[in-house]
């Protein structure tokens, strides 16, 4: 007889989570309750969170919260099939005309999440015989994607122009069909691609483009657009969910073929119902966009660091007990920043990724400054090594 299985399996997750407490890279949840005005609160005390992708703070404005209760009134919680059976409840279809026309597409395709998204999206344009071409820092679900595509995939490192041009020059021959997947911004360094340098490449090897805009939506939106603009309902919009803006052609290859949209639940309609309200919010009101933006900019002037791109300003530390520590302090101060840790970044890069979100006010930002300022300060005494960018 040999010993019951399950006394193997728990001392193998032990095991794991041994070693990963050991490099600092053990993650646990904590229980978060968010509210308006990116206020969180923490283990009975409130903080200001700069972590929270809501950029524009639509996940607590009550003309959303009042379109998703409307819709849950109305359809109730759940989708209950499939959008091909019966889940395909009248917000989701307002929704997709809408991103269509925001995004200037002839269609849309709402998916459950953004990684649903893009778990589907590559494996119904693109197979084994073919090619994908994918920047170094894309998102984890983009490489998901394209593994489970079966394309040959080749990373170039990040933003690189000229390797790009040479891997296409290289392999594009031997590929029927070619597939390049990059982010209008990159989620946790907060730079944006040359996309109409890679939209002209793309042009000259004949090759699709998808660009994840997961962090751009309604915030960092002007510039050129690709062919498959894919993102996300759970940032800037406030609510849930992840959506494909492409041509009818491809939006109904991919409402046919597309895994991870055919066997899988429809998004609640209330979902869809909120980021629906959200959308028109930012259409409505730009000035509302401009301001995380502007924000990320008067925090990286006041540090010294490189002029924001985005709403997401990194603080490389480096090591993952240092960005933790660092994170710590911050909280200790009223601030809520958590620290970013491989393998979400590549080894020796832990950071803090600060998010700036319209419901941010320029005192917040500006006590925020101060609390790194003095923190980094704290915890790395003169003459030690590391720096933020
Ligand atoms: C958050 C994110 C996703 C996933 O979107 P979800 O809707 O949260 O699943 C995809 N790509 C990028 C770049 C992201 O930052």
């Amino acid at each position: 007889m040999s010993d019951d299985p399950s006394r193997s399996l728990d001392a193998f997750a032990s095991g794991k989570l041994a070693s990963l407490e050991a490099s600092a890279l053990r993650r646990r949840l904590v229980e978060t309750a968010r509210g308006p005005q990116a206020s969180a609160e923490r283990g009975g005390r409130g903080l200001v969170s700069f972590s929270c992708n809501d950029y524009l703070g639509l996940s607590h404005d009550p003309r959303v919260v009042a379109a998703a209760s409307e819709a849950l009134a109305r359809y109730g919680a759940g989708a209950g099939a499939s959008r091909l059976v019966t889940g395909n409840a009248p917000p989701l279809v307002a929704l997709e005309e809408r991103l269509a026309r925001h995004k200037g597409k002839e269609a849309a395709l709402v998916f459950g999440s953004g990684y649903l998204a893009n778990l589907g999206i590559s494996p119904a344009l693109v197979g084994a015989d073919d090619l994908i071409l994918i920047d170094d820092l894309g998102h984890s679900c983009l490489f998901a994607g394209a593994r489970m595509s079966g394309a040959r995939t080749l990373r170039f490192a990040h933003n690189d122009l000229d390797q790009l041009r040479s891997l296409l020059a290289e392999h594009r021959g031997a590929a029927r069909r070619a597939l390049i997947l990059t982010e209008r911004v990159f989620s946790m360094d907060g730079d944006r691609a040359p996309l109409p340098e890679i939209l002209a490449l793309a042009a000259e090897y004949d090759a699709w483009t998808l660009v994840d805009d997961a962090h751009g939506l309604g915030v960092v939106e002007a510039g050129a657009r690709a062919p498959l603009e894919m993102g996300t309902l759970s940032k800037t919009l406030g609510s849930y969910g992840g959506y494909l803006c492409a041509s009818q052609a491809v939006i109904d290859l991919l409402t046919s073929r597309a895994r991870s949209f055919v066997y899988t639940t429809g998004l609640p309609p209330a979902s869809a119902a909120a980021a629906l309200a959200a959308l028109a919010i930012v259409e409505a009101e730009p000035e509302r966009a401009a301001r995380p933006l502007a924000l990320a900019r008067r925090f990286t002037a006041r540090l010294g660091l490189p002029d924001a791109e985005s709403p997401i300003v990194p603080v490389l530390v480096g090591e993952a007990e240092a960005a933790l520590a660092l994170s710590a302090a911050l909280e200790a101060r009223g601030f809520l920043v958590v620290a970013i840790r491989p393998p979400t970044v590549a080894p020796g890069t832990a950071r803090l990724r600060v998010a700036f979100s319209a419901a941010h006010d320029e005192t917040q930002v500006d006590a925020l400054a101060e609390a790194l300022a003095e923190s980094l300060a704290e915890l790395r005494p003169s003459g030690s090594a590391g720096g933020s960018r």
